[in-house]
């Protein structure tokens, strides 16, 4: 017999909207989290773009999320999920396996999503959050008329790097190689921005300040020079990748390891859904992965509607 009607791995704001809904739907829903529940919104400071909220903080909207689907009935279970056993034609279910057991439910929302490339530095670890920051959406406006650093070369780079032009007074654009790897139109655009100023064949030598960043010291990588530049802010684009090694390869998924879904979130194998940032999606923001985890939830709904 199966544990539950749904299993969602993942508390973050896609599986905990899914909780919601899956509850509201009548399911007996179960949400693993193998840390605390939240996830990237628990690095985030002040959040700005969650509707309702002119302004909230990432601990916050968290607890509210976790009460919320808490209060409707939703079952906890602190757990790291290692793997799933997709279900033989006409079983029971899918088995999810966990560090605490083995779990089965004919429907399961992947919702694990994904984490940002940071800087192989102590140092740029401990400012993730302080200044250092991998969403130009969520924190440029925290710099309006500043000057800030934005490290990376290919098309998210220039084009976060573009974004931020719309609050910051300049921004300085750092590439360790001598060309961007971004698109030729992408470079077009950027060179026709007058408040980019590109560091070419630099790198991030050392970050300052103590409780948030102060500045950044570039090295030259041809020359060894080295030179300061006065941001309080560096916005990394070196590179994202989700969590989804632990699934199955019955489970499609696209270049990087992102689940692939049909617009219902269906993933290609029946009864798993994939909900937020682990998803093959255009754009990854919370309010977003609240909207992945509620039409995953209907979906599975129906799909165990179907199995009746
Ligand atoms: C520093 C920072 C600031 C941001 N600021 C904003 C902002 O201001 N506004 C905005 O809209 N967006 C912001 N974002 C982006 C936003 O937080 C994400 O888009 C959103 O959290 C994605 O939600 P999710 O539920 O898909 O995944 P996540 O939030 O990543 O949650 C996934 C959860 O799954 C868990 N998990 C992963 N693997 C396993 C496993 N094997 N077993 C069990 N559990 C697992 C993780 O621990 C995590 O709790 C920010 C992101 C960062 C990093």
């Amino acid at each position: 017999m199966a544990d539950y009607d749904l299993i969602v791995i993942g508390a973050g704001p896609a599986g905990l909207t899914a909780a919601v809904y899956g509850r509201r739907a009548g399911l007996g829903v179960l949400v693993l989290e193998r840390t605390i529940a939240g996830g990237q919104m628990r690095l985030t400071g002040d959040i700005e773009n969650w509707p309702g909220a002119v302004v909230t903080t990432g601990e916050e909207l968290s607890e509210a999320m976790r009460n919320q689907a808490q209060a409707f009935g939703t079952e906890f279970k602190d757990a790291m999920v290692t793997g799933i056993e997709v279900a033989a034609k006409g079983g029971l279910g899918h088995t999810v396996k966990t560090n605490v057991g083995d779990l089965k439910a004919p429907a399961i929302i992947v919702a694990t999503g994904a984490y940002h490339k940071n800087l192989d530095s102590d140092k740029a670890r401990e400012m993730a959050g302080r200044g250092v920051s991998f969403c130009a959406i969520c924190d440029g406006g925290f710099y309006r008329g500043k000057e800030v650093a934005v490290v990376g070369g290919g098309n998210a780079a220039l084009e976060q790097a573009m974004y931020l032009t719309n609050h910051a007074s300049k921004v300085h654009l750092i590439h360790r190689r001598d060309e961007f790897r971004a698109h030729r139109l992408v470079q077009d655009r950027l060179d026709k921005n007058p408040k980019i100023q590109k560091h070419l064949s630099h790198e991030v030598h050392d970050i300052k300040g103590t409780d948030g960043v102060e500045g950044l010291v570039l090295k030259d990588k041809k020359t060894g020079a080295t030179k300061d530049l006065d941001v309080p802010g560096v916005f990394l684009f070196i590179g994202s990748a989700p969590h989804s090694g632990f699934l199955p390869p019955e489970i499609e998924k696209a270049p990087g390891g992102w689940i692939v879904t049909d617009r219902a979130l269906k993933t290609s194998v029946p009864g798993i859904f994939a909900a937020g940032d682990v998803r093959d999606t255009e754009l990854r923001q919370i309010v977003t992965a609240a909207a992945d985890g509620a039409l995953a939830a209907m979906g599975a709904y129906e799909y165990l509607q179907g199995l009746k």
